[in-house]
């Protein structure tokens, strides 16, 4: 079985951040990706634009050019892509880890492909695996997506958009331009408050004048072939509809990091355990990473302020080395 000094779960932005800070180091570090390279990054929408400008993106002081100020989904592939093939990172992607198990103090790490050893293991799993569903009649159906990726494919369909966050508003803006008859199913009053300020506009002057329809202060409560039923103020309303997208958020895996044995918050938040100054969980030399930190507040953290993890995470270790020399 290879053992390694750390073994860092999930090549996302901040693990990846995590084994260059590693590697600097000079120690033996293993990232294990259940994808390809930036997983998440490369399931977001195809023509995604961050909200963040990409110097604060970059990661292990690298800079990130991008044409405009605030860069397109592709050209975050290709930075973090070029971050990891340029410093040859030690990376394993399309494998899964399992478990992990702590035996006295090494960590004993198993994928769906072979087992490893470690001193130190860094969970960076974030949080876009699992989506928050609805649990309604009808959300199994083949029409419905919690996830969207480009809009071509609505082009003349009666699309219901759930949701009123970034992702929702996006979504239905850029079907509504390529053709789509959208309806936005909204749980809340209005427009989720953080929608970037120069979206909001735009979503709300196009409800206004009614080319994109929405149903504030609505549920949806079956979804079927060709209708879904809303509750609304006025009682229950029947829309026709061909596709649902349904953006009601993510969660990060709480059983994965249950099992491993570190502790969550019981106020139904989920917040695991760890250090705020170290970043190390309730078991010694288990750390976390990245956006996986906030428990079900997933806006808490994303990559520009937690790249910084990666530092904090190292700067412990090797301090926790140091003083075993
Ligand atoms: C639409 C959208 C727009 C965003 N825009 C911005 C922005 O402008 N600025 C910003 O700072 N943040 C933004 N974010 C948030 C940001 O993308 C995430 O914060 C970022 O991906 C977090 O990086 P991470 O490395 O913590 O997690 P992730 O990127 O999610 O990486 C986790 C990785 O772990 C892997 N993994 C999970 N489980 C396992 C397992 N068992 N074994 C092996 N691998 C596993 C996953 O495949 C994934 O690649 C946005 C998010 C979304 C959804």
């Amino acid at each position: 079985m290879k053992h390694l000094d750390l073994i860092v779960i999930g090549g996302g932005p901040i693990g990846i951040a995590c084994a260059l800070e590693a590697k600097k180091k000079g120690l033996s570090y293993l990232i294990i990706e259940k994808g390809p390279i930036v997983n998440s990054l490369f399931n977001y929408p195809i023509n995604m634009q961050f909200f963040s400008s990409s110097e604060k993106l970059e990661i292990g002081g690298v800079p990130f050019i991008s044409k405009e100020t605030k860069p397109k989904r592709d050209e975050a592939l290709e930075y973090y892509r070029r971050i990891v093939t340029s410093n040859d990172l030690n990376i394993h992607l399309f494998e899964k880890v399992i478990s992990v198990l702590k035996e006295d103090s090494t960590f004993h790490v198993s994928t769906d492909k072979t087992a490893y050893s470690s001193d130190y293991i860094i969970v960076a799993t974030g949080f876009y695996d699992i989506p928050n569903l609805l649990d309604i009649p009808g959300e199994d159906l083949a029409k419905v997506s919690h996830y969207y990726k480009d809009p071509h494919f609505y082009a003349m369909q009666k699309v219901a958009v759930i949701g009123a966050s970034n992702s929702a508003v996006d979504a239905a803006l850029e079907c509504y331009r390529k053709g789509a008859d959208v309806t936005m199913i909204i749980r809340g009053a209005e427009i989720g408050k953080r929608v970037k300020y120069w979206v909001r506009p735009d979503i709300e002057n196009r409800i206004t004048e009614g080319s994109i329809k929405a149903y504030y202060n609505a549920k949806v409560k079956e979804i079927r072939l060709s209708e879904i039923i809303i509750d609304t103020d006025k009682g229950p309303v029947a829309i026709e509809n061909d596709y649902v997208i349904a953006l009601t958020g993510y969660k990060p895996n709480f059983k994965f990091l249950e099992k491993i044995g570190v502790q969550l918050s019981k106020d139904g938040k989920y917040y695991p355990h760890y250090d705020e100054r170290t970043m190390e969980t309730n078991i010694s030399n288990l750390y976390l990473a990245g956006v996986i930190c906030g428990g079900m507040d997933t806006h808490l953290w994303f990559i520009e302020n937690s790249r910084i993890h990666a530092q904090m995470i190292l700067g412990h270790i090797m301090s926790k080395q140091q003083s075993k020399a």
